[in-house]
């Protein structure tokens, strides 16, 4: 059983963006590129629109969790993070995997 954490944004930046979105999985290169070169995932608002680059190399397992935080930005949240949410997800051994896979925890 493993845990893995990252952050969600506060609840009034924790919605779908109103706008048009595009994701892209990019490789390291691209995310040097459009991200700088750091994060697992980046996002940035041009002309309206919501653009999300995940590197190849994120954990899978965390993509949604990671769209609600990248989606967080283009609806207003800082970079600084301000009153991020951390969530942990547990993985379970097969036996005591609940029905819906996961158990998320907010501090
Ligand atoms: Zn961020």
């Amino acid at each position: 059983m493993g845990t893995l954490t990252t952050t969600i944004p506060p609840p009034r930046y924790d919605h779908v963006y109103r706008g048009p979105v595009m994701e892209r999985l990019v490789s390291a290169g691209e995310m040097a590129q459009f991200c700088g070169g750091v994060d697992e995932a980046c996002a940035t608002l041009r002309h309206g629109t919501c653009y999300i680059y995940y590197s190849q190399k994120r954990l899978p397992a965390l993509t949604a969790l990671i769209r609600r935080h990248e989606m967080g930005h283009c609806n207003g949240w800082p970079g600084s993070h301000p009153d991020a949410r951390t969530v942990t997800r547990y993985e379970w051994g097969k036996q005591k995997k609940p029905k819906h896979g996961v158990l998320l925890e907010l501090e």
